[in-house]
């Protein structure tokens, strides 16, 4: 599974930083998140669906 953020939607929300931590950051000195580890391993993928379903702005692509 991977988890991808289109920027162009994301607007600072931060949920998905809450969320799944282990995955989602913002870019230092932005309020734009992206996924850290293109490949989500098992143990986080409920998580960081979690996330993608919270984001306000849908702005969290997951491809299997
Ligand atoms: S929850 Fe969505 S809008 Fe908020 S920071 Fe994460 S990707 Fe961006």
């Amino acid at each position: 599974m991977k988890a991808e953020v289109d920027e162009t939607k994301c607007g600072t929300v931060g949920l998905c930083v809450k969320i799944c931590p282990e995955v989602f950051r913002f870019h230092p000195g932005s309020k734009k998140a992206y996924a850290m580890l293109p490949e989500v391993p098992p143990h986080l993928q409920a998580k960081c669906i979690e996330a993608a379903e919270k984001c306000p702005n849908d702005a969290i692509i997951i491809r299997y």
